[in-house]
């Protein structure tokens, strides 16, 4: 989903700090506290980038280089894959990670924790450690990935009666583990311009 796909993020000395989700980097750029920066180092605040967007609309080339694009009735603008933070106060908006099913495959590498398996999308699915039915909350550290097999064998009972164990025990995820990401392991040719 283009809201769930990652911006990489840069401080004021446009240094790359942080890979965000679109969602946040475009919440940081709607209240004034970050720019749109593409390839050519050129920097865009929201109007200037509202203005580009509808002027890309006729370049294909350029159009390509994005996700994809978010409308609201007043507004329609492209999903910027690089942003800068222009205060310290902006930081602030994206130093957690929300709660999302993407999220959760993605702090799990897609490996269903009940047996390990790396799972495509077809078998992936989420499963709720502490049964739903049984008061089990949608948290972080009740919520895991699971393969579709593990998670029919499991249905309702707890991983004590199956004698089930986690692969690892599952919490929240903090930003400081995406800092500690190599970047140059990060999957994006447009960013290598800024790293
Ligand atoms: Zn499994």
């Amino acid at each position: 989903m283009s809201l769930c796909s990652e911006v990489l993020i840069l401080n004021k000395y446009f240094l790359a700090v942080k890979v965000g989700i679109a969602k946040d980097a475009i919440c940081a750029l709607y209240t004034g506290k970050a720019s749109v920066i593409d390839e050519t180092y050129t920097i865009r605040n929201l109007n200037e980038w509202i203005k580009y967007s509808s002027l890309i609309d006729n370049l294909p080339l350029e159009a390509a280089k994005y996700v994809g694009k978010i409308s609201s009735p007043s507004i329609s603008i492209y999903i910027p894959r690089v942003i800068k933070i222009d205060t310290t106060a902006g930081i602030e908006i994206i130093k957690t990670v929300k709660y999302s099913r993407y999220n959760i495959y993605k702090r799990d590498g897609n490996k269903c924790q009940y047996c390990g398996t790396k799972c495509k999308n077809n078998i992936r699915t989420l499963d709720h450690v502490h049964p739903k039915s049984k008061g089990g909350k949608s948290t972080w550290e009740n919520v895991v990935t699971s393969c579709k097999y593990c998670n029919g064998k499991k249905g309702s009972q707890t991983l004590d009666t199956l004698g089930w164990q986690l692969k690892k025990q599952p919490v929240a995820p903090e930003w400081k583990s995406h800092i500690g990401t190599p970047f140059d392991k990060v999957q994006n040719e447009y960013w290598k311009n800024f790293l």
